[in-house]
């Protein structure tokens, strides 16, 4: 097959995926096909559980589970987000407060929150509502925003940050190192930590560069005074590393992987 008829099958293949993404999610919100899961947040310094990450999960019956890196794009390509993502919040909360209920106090859960929703939604009354609704306290929130999510429109995005901040909800840079945000944004918004992601710790221990960039990085959040999570962490050596460079939370496989709120409750209730 020469490389244009590679090209056009490619591109047809990635259509029909496409409209079959289409079709799953048109009916996956009334066919309860989401869920969510949380993955465990660990504190490098005292070895304990500070909290856990939200993620969102699409398993239906007849196409199986699809990954979010697959139907996020597509959804807020839609504007289906936003009616996904306010289902997002309500379980999301509704779950923290079933997860404080249970014993599971001073917790923290990370909301992933796309750009499109803080544009074209009103995140931050929706997630307030919520929190009163649930009575769970702003400071028990952090909003997880991509670093790519600051070059669109960076005025209307630090507008929405501020509210947060204000109320003391806590603001993460995601995917930290893999976007294109300028640096000077770290100053202006009212960022509270970084992640690392995943790309640089997968290879910390055998890539130079890899090491180089996760320590330049950690050090440089430390003198602005900001967090740190590494993401990805799937190795003893990758934790002892970045246990010494001075990361402040650990996320990834080695630590845990995300698991339904039962799981989640049963095997983090000691
Ligand atoms: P993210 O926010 O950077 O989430 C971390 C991703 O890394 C998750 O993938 C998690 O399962 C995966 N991960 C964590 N530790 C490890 C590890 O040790 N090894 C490997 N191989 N992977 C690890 P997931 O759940 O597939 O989510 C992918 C992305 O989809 C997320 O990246 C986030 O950008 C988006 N997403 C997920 N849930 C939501 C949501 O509720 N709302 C929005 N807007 N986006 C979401
Ligand atoms: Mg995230
Ligand atoms: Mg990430």
């Amino acid at each position: 097959m020469n490389a244009f008829n590679a090209a056009t099958v490619e591109s047809s293949v990635n259509l029909a995926r496409w409209h079959e993404i289409e079709y799953i999610m048109s009916n996956s919100l009334k066919n309860n096909y989401f869920n969510m899961v949380y993955q465990p947040l660990v504190s490098l310094n005292t070895g304990s559980l500070i909290g856990f990450e939200a993620l969102v999960r699409c398993d239906s019956t007849q196409y199986g589970v699809v990954g979010p890196d697959e139907f996020i794009p597509h959804v807020e390509q839609t504007g289906m987000i936003l009616e996904l993502g306010e289902w997002i919040f309500e379980r999301t909360l509704s779950d923290m407060q079933h997860m404080l209920y249970m014993g599971l106090d001073s917790i923290t859960v990370s909301l992933n929150i796309s750009p499109v929703q803080i544009l074209h939604g009103n995140v931050f009354n929706s997630v307030m509502t919520l929190l009163d609704k649930y009575a769970i306290p702003a400071s028990a929130i952090k909003i997880e925003l991509t670093e790519t999510a600051l070059i669109h429109s960076p005025a209307t995005i630090a507008k929405v940050l501020e509210d947060f901040h204000r109320e003391g909800v806590s603001i993460w840079l995601d995917d930290f190192g893999t976007g294109y945000a300028s640096l000077g944004l770290l100053r202006q918004l009212h960022i509270d930590g970084l992640k690392v992601d995943r790309s640089f710790v997968s290879n910390i221990t055998e890539n130079n560069e890899d090491f180089t960039l996760c320590s330049a990085i950690i050090a440089m959040a430390q003198r602005l005074g900001l967090e740190t999570v590494a993401e990805g962490i799937e190795h003893e050596n990758q934790l002892h590393i970045l246990e010494q460079l001075g990361c402040d939370i650990a996320q990834g496989y080695l630590l845990g992987k995300p698991q339904n709120l039962i799981r989640s409750i049963n095997t983090w209730m000691k």
